[in-house]
């Protein structure tokens, strides 16, 4: 008879969906080398071997000032400490520039949950910045995190705020601020912030607005397996009923990895090899999302071996103070990260910002 890894194995290579049983036999029993050979063989059912693409992007942090207080977090303030701020339009439009100047195609905004600040408020910026730079910039407005946030806020349903903002050009509100979605690890985390539910539900409007987004997973806390498995799992049935009812669906997974620096839950940042296997899970289990992103972000070079496990996209970062203050570190030596793609095996090649609803951008 077969053993649980044997079963997992034949699932995978011979392109049929795995059970959890089969994950928790790929994560404790497979080696470095199966599960590369198996992510390799699930990212080409979608993907040119050998090949990756890459965007430039920033992420703008335009408030710091956040009630939330998950204890992950290095960057936030709360409402009247020393060093909180709120950037201004032209505040913005100087960082865009600057960003845009170093050869930036995509600026993701990313701020904390300000309880002075509501869907009125954003619109109306998010509103200038489309008239101010048209199609010259891609822009990820805000998390599901913070839509969630002003939405309630606003005291406006999620359908109503997407059409909002869907009105004043916003193209994607994506799936950050994820974490790990599960429940009790929320509770122990962020208790104010959302349950999961929610953020499906939020996710849900935003594309059922016609609007994009993504999905994100962040490891290393002190999630369990079990959580990790959850957080995989309901992702999968989530996309599962988007492309059943037609509609629009999450575009990517972009997982990283948490930084502990500076943040009051502390820890040690996971090892490169379990963030690859975590990425090789991902490719292998999560198998009707096209794109898997590794985190140039938070892991530098060493994300790219990410490539040889499962992902088949990556960022070249400029800024993102959120991970910057608990320990990530950027170089903006684009070609050094792109020989090191090179030097891996891959030929990367720079991508546009994909499609609003689109998943199916094979490189
Ligand atoms: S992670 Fe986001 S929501 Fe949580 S405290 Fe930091 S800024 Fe606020």
């Amino acid at each position: 008879m077969a053993t649980a890894l044997e079963r997992a194995t034949d699932r995978v290579l011979a392109g049929e969906r795995l059970d959890r049983d089969d994950a928790r036999a790929l994560w404790a029993e497979a080696d470095d080398a199966l599960l590369q050979r198996l992510a390799t063989h699930a990212r080409a059912r979608f993907h040119t071997p050998d090949r990756a693409t890459y965007v430039v992007m920033a992420i703008l942090n335009y408030t710091n000032v956040c009630v939330a207080r998950c204890d992950y977090c290095a960057f936030y303030k709360f409402p009247g400490q020393e060093g909180t701020y709120v950037l201004s339009f032209d505040d913005l439009v100087q960082r865009i520039d600057a960003v845009a100047a170093i050869g930036g195609q995509l600026i993701g905004f990313n701020g904390g949950f300000h309880p002075d600040l509501g869907v009125n408020e954003y619109c109306t910026l998010f509103g200038r910045l489309h008239e101010h730079y048209g199609d010259k910039l891609a822009f990820y407005e805000m998390t599901i995190a913070e839509f969630m946030f002003v939405s309630k806020r606003s005291h406006l349903s999620y359908a109503e705020s997407a059409a909002r903002f869907k009105a004043v050009g916003t193209r994607w509100i994506t799936g950050g601020g994820a974490e790990i979605l599960d429940d009790a690890f929320r509770l122990r985390h962020s208790p104010g912030k959302y349950k999961v539910e929610d953020y499906y539900a939020a996710q849900r409007a935003v594309l059922d607005a016609g609007l994009g987004s993504t999905a994100t997973m962040v490891i290393g806390f002190d999630e369990s397996f079990e959580e990790r498995l959850n957080h995989l799992d309901r992702l999968r049935t989530f996309q599962d009923a988007r492309i059943a009812g037609g509609g629009g669906r999450l575009s990517s997974l972009l997982c990283w990895t948490y930084k502990p620096w500076n943040t009051e839950l502390g820890g040690q940042e996971v090892p490169i090899g379990e963030y690859l296997r975590h990425l090789a899970l991902c490719r292998v289990y999560v198998d009707n999302i096209v794109n898997l992103r590794t985190s140039v972000l938070t892991r530098n070079e060493g994300a790219l071996r990410g490539l040889h496990f499962g992902a088949n996209d990556f960022d070249l970062p400029t800024e993102d103070e959120v991970t910057q203050k608990a320990g990530a570190t950027i170089s903006l030596e684009f070609e050094a990260v792109l020989d090191a793609a090179r030097h891996i095996g891959f030929e990367p090649t720079q991508r546009q910002p994909w499609p609003v609803g689109g998943d199916t951008s094979p490189t």
